[in-house]
């Protein structure tokens, strides 16, 4: 039996519809949510992400901005540029484009970003709510996982989740997540032992780890949810994340493809979360 498919695409077009009364209302204010995006240097992959972002707040109806940097540039450039576009009533959004060319340190630039601007959920002040169970903007990407599952039906309260990685934007924010909704998580990174003893008992797993072919059919129970955020590159240039979807799709009951799973409701989150920066500022109740 194959594996249903979890169509991030689809899925995020339902959460671009379910925008659709927000940004009606804040255009009753005269708000039109404005997110800009800070890239320092020409990374390839950078240039495509940044794009999507650019096409997503274009197609949603929201206003956005690249501010561009040289890759040489130095630290008090960015910061002061961040510093601008924290007192710019019309940013609501503010977001700096990772990885950073070598010499800049990314810590201390996503941490100069205005808490209430900062949608990507990378400011100790929007983690540290998280962990306290009262998040102001969660980190995109494990949103997006956590939309996938609510949206294709997957229960979370009482399951046994099982996340590969532990980076602070997606593999512990997510344990967080899922703890909030009652999941038993277990979180494995590359210290783990035995990692397959923990994968077989998921009902969740999600691979989180940047490694290619690193989730194989033997690591998976029968009829578990897999949600894929890996984006690797494989032999030939392919575009793969970290599960072996023809085999694992063989055994689990739902999956995400790569493309098309994650990555769409992670951009997804991104716009819903500007589109919550600006209805705080104005005063808005939103969702
Ligand atoms: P990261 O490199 O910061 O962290 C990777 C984590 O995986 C680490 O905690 C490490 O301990 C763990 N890990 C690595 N190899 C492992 C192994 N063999 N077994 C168990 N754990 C292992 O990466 P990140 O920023 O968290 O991103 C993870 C992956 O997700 C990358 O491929 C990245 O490109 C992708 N990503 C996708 C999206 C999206 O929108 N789809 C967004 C962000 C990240």
């Amino acid at each position: 039996m194959s594996a249903g498919l979890i169509d991030g695409a689809a899925l995020a077009r339902e959460v671009y519809a379910a925008l659709g009364d927000r940004l009606r209302a804040l255009a009753g204010q005269g708000v039109t949510p404005g997110l800009v995006v800070v890239q320092i240097g020409e990374d390839p992959a950078s240039n495509v992400y940044v794009r999507n972002k650019m096409r997503a707040c274009e197609a949603a109806g929201l206003r956005s901005a690249v501010r561009q940097l040289p890759a040489d540039c130095d630290e008090a450039e960015v910061l002061a540029l961040v510093a601008g576009l924290n007192a710019e009533p019309a940013t609501h959004g503010i977001l700096v484009q990772l990885p950073l060319p070598a010499g800049l340190d990314a810590e201390r630039i996503t941490q100069a970003i205005d808490p209430a601007k900062d949608v990507d959920g990378f400011n100790w002040m929007n983690l540290g709510a998280l962990v306290a169970g009262r998040a102001r903007f969660e980190p995109c990407t494990p949103r997006g996982v956590m939309a996938l599952l609510g949206r294709a039906g997957v229960p979370v309260e009482g399951s046994r989740a099982v996340i590969l990685g532990r980076s602070n934007i997606v593999g512990k924010p997510l344990a967080l997540m899922l703890v909030n909704r009652s999941a038993t998580v277990t979180v494995c990174h590359t210290r783990t032992r035995d990692l397959e003893r923990h994968t077989r008992e998921a009902d969740i797993l999600v691979a989180a780890a940047g490694r290619a072919g690193l989730v194989t059919a033997a690591m998976v129970k029968r009829g578990a949810t897999v949600i894929d955020v890996g984006i690797n590159r494989d032999a030939s240039g392919k575009l793969v994340g970290d599960v072996d979807f023809a085999s694992v799709r063989e055994v689990a009951g739902r999956i995400t493809p790569v493309p098309g799973g994650v990555g769409p409701m992670t951009v997804a989150m991104l716009i819903e979360n500007t589109v919550l920066a600006a209805e705080r500022t104005a005063g808005v109740s939103g969702s």
